[in-house]
Order: structure tokens, then sequence, then C-alpha cells
């Protein structure tokens, strides 16, 4: 109990340092006020710090009492350019950019269990290394960190990592979910350039239109995923943007469109870029336009280990009871960078419920809205989730 006892003592200050960056947001690699803030909040504390070459990251290190094996934890920094609009008084101060992701509470979490842990350092059988992250929103931070030795950085490979992620809605506050397996999806994205010949509206006949070729396009990417994707081992292609001309009398050159693709195994992930490469290259010859595709892989499923979540989901058990603890039997068609740092080493990513007691959290606006709102009430239980995944690897 006392871990939990010394995060409820911690709140106000977490609280302070989360409303603190919640009002200055910073977007993708380069985070300098953040991680100034932040180099604020770890000094005094027995750690060794180090900074990022290619973004603003911080690595710090505790060094254990006593010899052993080093566990990773995670927090990311980034903001999103998404204009606030959730009506708390510690608002976003920067127009057009929020922390709509809840990453600011991953910080100040991190920082609580960098303050737990110090406590303990004497009883610590190993090392923890603080993984201070920009750049998740799409910017390939986690990547970077990992090129720069973030997963060896106390000397030795760490042995398991754990990361954290605040939800605003989808479930109640204080719920901590994870499963095995599969926990997220890969995320991909497709531009697809569509090139015909411009023309007079009246005669297509001398034009090579591309309007009906990249309709025909965005119809067929879905019956792709209907007929050749395995119904249990699914993906999603969705259209997000599609643009094509300037007048109701004139065929453009050229039609443009950006998809999105999620899946969530590495087959389904390279059956689908196949397929909508091949889907578009014959539609177009049909058409007699041509194409261009631009395919983009952004971050690979995050895939838990069994025995590292199995671990987490008793550490939660133990800290909060059964009841707070759920296994989803589906995962998330959210993606994360720190599918990277599971690549490399066993850990688990796992969720704690951030929705307002006030909001009914079946109905509220989810990660990534502008009205998503993230109850820092979670912090000290987020700080001793955190420091007791380490503590229990390490004692
Ligand atoms: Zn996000
Ligand atoms: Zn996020």
């Amino acid at each position: 109990m006392s871990l939990l006892t010394d995060a409820a003592d911690l709140r106000d200050d977490l609280v302070a340092l989360r409303r603190d960056l919640h009002r200055h947001p910073e977007l993708g690699l380069s985070l300098p006020r953040t991680q100034e803030r932040l180099l604020a909040a770890l000094d005094g504390l027995p750690l060794e710090v180090s900074t990022g070459d290619q973004l603003t990251s911080i690595t710090a290190v505790l060094r254990g009492g006593r010899p052993g094996p080093a566990v990773l934890l995670r927090a990311d920094l980034d903001a999103l350019p998404v204009g606030e609009e959730s009506g708390v008084p510690y608002t976003s101060t920067v127009p057009g950019v929020s922390h709509a992701c809840g990453h600011d509470l991953h910080a100040a979490g991190l920082v609580g269990a960098a303050r737990l842990l110090a406590a303990r350092r004497a009883d610590l059988a190993g090392d923890v290394v603080f993984m201070f992250q920009p750049g998740e929103e799409g910017h390939n931070g986690a990547g970077l960190m990992i090129d720069e030795g973030v997963l060896d950085a106390a000397g030795e490979r760490v042995t398991a990592a754990f990361a954290l992620h605040v939800f605003s809605g989808a479930a109640p506050q204080g719920l901590v979910a994870t499963r095995p397996g599969t926990v997220l999806s890969a995320s991909d994205t497709v531009r697809v350039t569509v090139t015909g010949a411009g023309g007079h509206g009246s005669a297509p006949h001398l034009a090579a239109d591309p309007v009906p070729a990249i309709c025909a396009m965005v119809g067929a990417l879905q019956t792709l995923v209907t007929r050749t994707v395995d119904v249990f081992d699914p993906a999603v292609i969705t259209v997000g943007s599609l643009h094509a001309g300037s007048a109701a009398n004139v065929i453009p050159d050229t039609a443009v469109f950006e998809a999105t693709v999620r899946s969530f195994s590495a087959a389904t992930r390279e059956r689908v870029r196949i397929g909508l490469e091949r889907t578009v290259r014959g539609i177009a010859a049909a058409h007699g336009v041509d194409v261009e595709v631009d395919h983009r892989s952004l971050y690979p499923p995050t895939v838990n280990d069994p025995d590292q979540t199995a671990y987490a989901v008793g550490t939660a058990t133990e800290l909060f009871g059964p009841g707070r603890v759920f296994q989803p039997p589906n995962p998330l068609p959210g993606s994360e960078d720190f599918s990277l740092v599971l690549e490399n080493v066993p850990g688990a990513f796992v969720g704690l419920g951030a929705c307002p007691t006030d909001r009914d959290f079946a109905t509220a606006p989810l990660n990534h809205s502008a009205q998503a709102v993230f109850d820092d009430a979670v912090l000290p239980d987020a700080a001793a989730l955190l420091a007791s995944l380490a503590l229990g690897r390490l004692t």
C-alpha cells in the first residue's frame, strides 16, 4: 500500500506539471520547452540523464542498489495539430495545437514513477531506464530513440519494457486494460496520384479523365478488403482525402487520394499492400490513365509479450484490485510507435481509463478529438503502476 500512499502524496506536483505541459503543447520531434520542463522536474533525483541528438528526448537511468537486469518505462510527450475545444481551465495556449492524446499525462506519470523508484533505489536489484519520447504521433520518435541507444542505456539491453496510455473515453476512469498478443494495429499511409489528360467537360472523348478512374479505385479498395483479407485477421482501408479538379466544366489532368491502412498482422499488412497496388494499377490501365502509388509504412502492429502481459495484469490487480483490470477480447485499431520497442524487447502496452467521472465514458469524445478531456486524478495511479511494473521485475 505504501506505493499508492506515496503516489497520492505526489498528486499536487504531478497535476501541476501535467497542466503546465498541457498549456504549452509542442509538436513532433522537437519539444524544447517540454524537454526543459521535464529536465527540471527530474532535477535532484539520482538519475543518469542524457538527451537526444535527432530529437528532444530524455533518457534517464536509475541505478539500483544491487546488480540485476534493466527494465524500461516509456512515456511519449508530443501533442497533436488539433485546436483544443475541451473547455478545461488549463487549456492550450498554442492555437491549433493541443494534448488531445493525453501524452502530457504520460510525461507527468513517468516523472512520478521516477520519484517513487528513486526513493526505493536501495531495494532495486537492477536498473530502470526512463524513456521520455517526442514524436509518437507519426514521427517515429521511438525508432530514433532506439537508433540512439535507449534500449542499451543502462549498459546492457533492457529485459522488459512497459508503456502506459490514457484514454479519454471508451473505458471508465481508473480501468487498466491490456491483452496478450496484438494490442494495436499496424498503420500505413498510401498516396495515389492518377494522371490522365485534361480537357473540356463537354468532350470527354478527347480527354483521359482521371475522375471516374479514381472513383472506381476508392470503391474497389473496400471490395479488396472483403474479398482478400481473412475475416479473423482483418484490415481497414479508409480514404480520408480525395482531390481533383477546380471547375464543373473542366476535366482535370490529375486526381489524388490518400488512405490510411490498418492491419493486425504482418501477413495481412503485406497482403493489403500488394493488393492495393495491383487494384489501382489494374483500374488505371482499364481507364487508360497513369497511376503513381506512394506507400509509406508508419508503424507495425503493437504486440504484447504474453508473459510480460500476464505480469502486468497481475501487478495492476495487486495494486488496484481485480475489478479495475480488464483484458479486452480484441485489439484496438489505433497505432503506436511503442510497437518498435516491443519488436526488440518483450513487454506490454497498457491502457488506463482517464475519462472524467462526470462524463459518460461510453459517449465521451475519444483521444485525438478537440473535445477530449483526460482527468489528471489518475496521475497517482499511473505513477504507481509504472513504478510497480519496474519494482516487481527488480526485487
Ligand atoms: Zn495519439
Ligand atoms: Zn497517444
